[in-house]
């Protein structure tokens, strides 16, 4: 198997086109037609996670991170950075990095931690723009089968877990076949009438060339006539940070106690406590401060998340309780993600969890 093939597959799993406009990810370093030897999967791809896919005979790592984020003009080993490149390059191991694109899903990094809390009821926090589309076109009847079939293959009309959604109305259509033309119906400068369907299907905005693809493809007309129109409407699967609901209401130190457990954390930082049951809870693994004021907006009773700076915890306002559980901690089980995933669609391959920690953040307890 081709390193192409898994890349390709992660490109499925979370959309490159759902990554945030500074991030970096895709693949990174490596060729992509190569055979792929075995996968390792971390949240870091630092020197000592190519030193352990070379013992231990993987080239391909698959991280959260990209470890190449901002332009490097010297590659010389005088950085970390340019270390694990050096060693990549030099030992043929593919850097593949599934980041902002996997937190951005709402089965990706935060779904993850969902899962972990137990939370129900899940939406996204922060909703992106400009991610649904519509299409319309114009079947002749018999044929309007065929193009929806097509169609929904290519990704279109799914809705929550609805597939093969689409609205389908019939017609008259007309045309006028000019000089040169090689019409499906119809003779050359006579008008000709049709009985037509228009098909109506939603679709992610990034599936667009595929589906104008497989749409014309399957389309009897030599010229067919489709309309694209982008959406106001968010796409509830994708955005930052979640939202979610406990089966039961704890009390707050209960509550903490329990995210201590869950991600065996010996510390935890946050605001004080309100003295309220905690039953709405928002999280966003990594940095989300910018969440903040959405999960505020929320009405959640505790925001979860990492790397929050001092002037960041008054904006809990005493509305929520903040907690700060560590930025790797939070993502720790991203690499159980992303191996479930490679695992099940490769039963058979060589796909591993990283045994190296790569967590920089130690607590003097
Ligand atoms: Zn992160």
């Amino acid at each position: 198997m081709k390193i192409a093939e898994i890349t390709q597959l992660l490109d499925e799993l979370a959309p490159p086109s759902y990554q945030e406009s500074y991030d970096n990810a895709g693949l990174i370093t490596g060729d992509a037609s190569i055979e792929c030897t075995g996968i390792i999967c971390t949240l870091d791809a630092t020197e000592d996670i190519i030193a352990e896919a070379k013992n231990k005979g993987c080239n391909l790592v698959v991280a959260h991170h990209p470890i190449i984020f901002k332009g490097l003009k010297k590659i010389t080993g005088k950085t970390y950075v340019e270390r694990t490149i050096i060693a990549a390059i030099k030992n043929d191991i593919a850097i593949y990095a599934i980041h902002t694109n996997l937190d951005n899903l709402l089965t990706g990094v935060n779904g993850k931690m969902g899962d972990k809390l137990g939370l129900q009821n899940r939406k996204v926090l922060l909703h992106r723009e400009n991610n649904l589309m519509k299409l319309y076109t114009y079947v002749p009847v018999e044929d309007a089968d065929k193009v929806r079939d097509a169609i929904f293959k290519a990704g279109a009309g799914q809705i929550g877990n609805y597939s093969e959604c689409s609205f389908n109305i019939r017609g008259k259509g007309t045309f006028k076949p000019g000089e040169g033309t090689n019409p499906h119906i119809g003779d050359i400068g006579k008008r000709e009438e049709t009985n037509e369907e228009k098909i109506e299907v939603i679709f992610p905005a990034y599936l667009k060339e595929k589906l104008v693809n497989a749409m014309t493809e399957a389309h009897p007309y030599e010229e067919v006539a489709y309309d694209l129109i982008a959406l106001g409407n968010y796409f509830l699967e994708v955005g930052s940070g979640l939202v979610g609901e406990l089966p039961e209401p704890l009390d707050e130190a209960d509550f903490l106690q329990l995210v201590k457990k869950v991600f065996g954390l010996s510390v935890v930082r946050h605001t004080s406590l309100i003295n309220r049951k905690v039953k709405k809870v928002a999280l966003c693994g990594g940095a989300g401060s910018f969440l903040i004021k959405n999960a505020l907006a929320a009405k959640a009773d505790v925001y979860i998340t990492a790397d929050v700076k001092y002037h960041e915890f008054f904006d809990a306002e005493n509305k929520m309780v903040i907690a700060d559980i560590g930025h790797w901690e939070s993502e720790q089980f991203t690499i159980d993600l992303l191996h479930d995933v490679l695992h099940s669609k490769f039963p058979t391959f060589a796909v591993l969890k990283s045994e190296v920690k790569t967590n920089p953040v130690s607590y003097f307890i």
